[in-house]
């Protein structure tokens, strides 16, 4: 104390008379904030850490609450070995662990945490409360912390076990609340992180409470079982064990047969010593594997449990422990592909597959026994081209124009008064030839573009593209509108999905009946479906949902993500007209009215040109 007064006097005297010192230590709790920045990144880092916590703590039952996606409360409770009064007092300074103490320790670790940073950095940033009591212990320990002060702390009567509850995560940093996506796509990333956490420990029972409806109830059992209670009934026939063991490594687990790959990336793990991780390096060992026997563009699932001896391997690389370095790297790259060649070998997949046939053909399972529906389009009979609309929304009729006038000036800086001099008189008779062609007015390519001729030469029109530009305004609108028509099912339609698209198509629920649908119930792994939109065919509703799904999945990193966006775009794409398609002159006519009536039909709603225009003097000038 003397001594460090003494300093303080003396640094106090240099500093007034030499230039100042100028480091100064960080307080406590701004360093266990920039700590937090690594650990905790979103709502499922929080899951993580507290699971694996649990975990260590050698809980046989470990419960996951969570509201609001994790951004208002992540709650673990578990049956685990708790903490005294004190331990629970010091779990929340940095550096603060009871699971190793040397250096050394640090390359025979056993357990998930080592670091002693995840419930500082937790109490840093959000509103903690712990309630905890060991076996040795009375009575347990309620401690409530809030940027890293302990607010309370006090006695409670609790089993042996720990709660942790987080709440309101990032209050006090808003711009990385802020930088939170959407609720299902958080979500889906605490779903990932359950699984992780699940699947590498079988044995443990496992229950995730999302907004107050059970969502994962997963008895304790073996790894194939876990698997299938996680991804569904239908995984089981899908998997092929592998199973190898030499000095170095030893790998358990599966691979999903190849016939079952995923065009998005599905389900793809790896475990080292019960811990989830991620190696491109081992990745394109299975990849490599596969070679051959899945088509390009697919990917392979895999669930593979490695053990190595703890003293071979660093986890100490990186903040969130999910890389790791090997220190045979080379050796368990061939040993893997060798073995999961082996597997797939020795289970005969190879045979089964059939190159030449498109996946996009298959006959849905329940639909294979059905009557094909003839696919159908929209058709306004009363349409007449030449006939200026007067429903029509003018502002929509000005947008295409000044477009149109945009495009044929060639001049990006756009004229307004040359837009209303020319909307005048393009808007008439836009797509008039000369007067006496008027039964020809568009013609298909290649059942791709429609071709119709305009003023200044002729327009060429994406019909995928177009269709989809349609659609997603219109969806967009009724969604924010809150009205679509439905048709309603004579029998609700049952659809078969794994439990996490289950939780996903539940979170956009109220969305997805603003489009028309209608569901009846959400069981665990099936889909009861009671209306539909009124332009989708029952048949399609499988694939339209999967291609949703992955879709969040893929949680494009576009700064503009709004949830009903991706929605509408990602059913236009599924319910546009496909290229290919044939369309009759009624069909073709009243794609092109919708379109031009769009607020903006000259891009897709993933910002690809819909269509183009060629001028008769361009054409001139190739004659020349
Ligand atoms: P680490 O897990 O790296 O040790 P944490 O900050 O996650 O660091 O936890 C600090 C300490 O708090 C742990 O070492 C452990 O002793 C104790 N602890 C945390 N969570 C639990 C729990 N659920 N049950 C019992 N003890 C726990
Ligand atoms: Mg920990």
């Amino acid at each position: 104390m003397f001594f460090s007064l003494l300093l303080d006097s003396i640094c106090q005297y240099f500093s007034t008379s030499i230039m100042a010192d100028i480091i100064q230590l960080l307080p406590d709790h701004v360093a266990n904030q920039i700590a937090a920045g690594e650990v905790v990144q979103r709502p499922s880092s929080l899951v993580k850490e507290l699971l694996e916590n649990a975990i260590d703590a050698k809980a046989t039952l470990i419960k996951l609450v969570i509201k609001d996606a994790g951004k208002t409360l992540v709650q673990v409770i578990d049956n685990g070995i708790g903490m005294s009064n004190t331990d629970a007092r010091l779990s929340f300074e940095r550096h603060a662990t009871s699971k190793i103490r040397t250096a050394d320790d640090l390359f025979n670790i056993h357990t998930k945490g080592f670091r002693g940073e995840a419930l500082a950095s937790i109490a840093a940033i959000a509103h903690v409360e712990l309630k905890t009591k060991t076996e040795a212990d009375e009575i347990g320990t309620h401690i409530c912390i809030e940027g890293s002060e302990v607010i309370s702390q006090e006695a409670v009567v609790v089993p042996i076990g720990t709660t942790i509850s987080v709440k309101n995560l990032f209050y006090n940093i808003p711009a990385r609340r802020n930088f939170l996506k959407s609720n299902p796509v958080e979500t889906r990333h605490i779903i990932d992180e359950f699984h992780r956490v699940a699947l590498a420990h079988p044995q443990i029972e496992f229950n995730m409470i999302n907004n107050g409806s059970s969502v994962f109830n997963l008895a304790s059992s073996n790894n194939r079982q876990r698997i299938v209670t996680i991804f569904g009934t239908r995984t089981n026939e899908k998997l092929v064990p592998v199973s190898e063991e030499t000095d170095i490594v030893q790998v358990e687990g599966f691979v999903i047969k190849p016939q079952f790959a995923k065009k998005s990336r599905g389900e793809q793990f790896f475990f080292v010593n019960n811990r989830f991780i991620k190696s491109p390096y081992l990745h394109h060992a299975v990849l490599s594997a596969f070679e051959g026997l899945i088509k390009d563009g697919t990917h392979p699932g895999y669930f593979l449990f490695l053990e190595v001896d703890t003293k071979s391997i660093d986890i100490n690389i990186h903040p969130t422990k999910t890389e790791i370095k090997f220190d045979d790297e080379h050796s368990i790259y061939a040993m893997l592909r060798a073995t999961v060649k082996h597997s797939l070998g020795q289970f005969s997949i190879a045979p089964v597959l059939d190159f030449r046939k498109d996946s996009d053909l298959d006959t849905p399972y329940d639909y294979a026994k059905k009557d094909p529906i003839v696919p159908t389009i929209e058709i306004d009979r009363n349409f007449n081209p030449f006939k200026r609309d007067t429903s029509k929304s003018l502002a929509a009729n000005v947008s295409w124009e000044a477009m149109y006038v945009g495009l044929k000036s060639e001049n990006k800086q756009i004229d307004l008064e040359e837009i209303e001099f020319e909307s005048e008189e393009v808007s008439g008779n836009l797509f008039e030839s000369d007067g006496n062609n008027v039964d020809r007015t568009t013609f298909q390519l290649q059942n791709k573009y429609l071709i119709s001729p305009i003023k200044s030469g002729m327009i060429v029109i994406h019909q995928n593209l177009a269709h989809q530009r349609i659609l997603y305004e219109k969806l967009l609108k009724n969604i924010t509108i809150k009205e679509a028509i439905s048709q309603q099912l004579l029998f609700p339609l049952k659809l078969n999905f794994s439990k996490p698209d289950i939780v996903i198509i539940k979170s956009i629920q109220e969305q997805l009946e603003h489009t028309g649908f209608g569901f009846s119930d959400f069981k665990k792994d099936i889909l009861e479906i009671t209306g539909i939109p009124i332009t989708v065919k029952e048949s399609e509703i499988k694939k339209i949902l999967e291609q949703l799904i992955s879709d969040i999945n893929t949680d494009l990193p576009d700064a503009g993500f709004s949830q009903n966006d991706l929605l509408a775009k990602s059913l236009a794409k599924s319910l546009a007209i496909k290229t290919g398609t044939k369309l009759n002159l009624e069909e073709q006519e009243h794609l092109i009215h919708q379109l031009f009536a769009c607020k903006e039909p000259t891009i897709s709603p993933n910002n690809n040109p819909v269509l183009m225009t060629l001028d008769v003097k361009d054409l001139d000038k190739k004659f020349n």
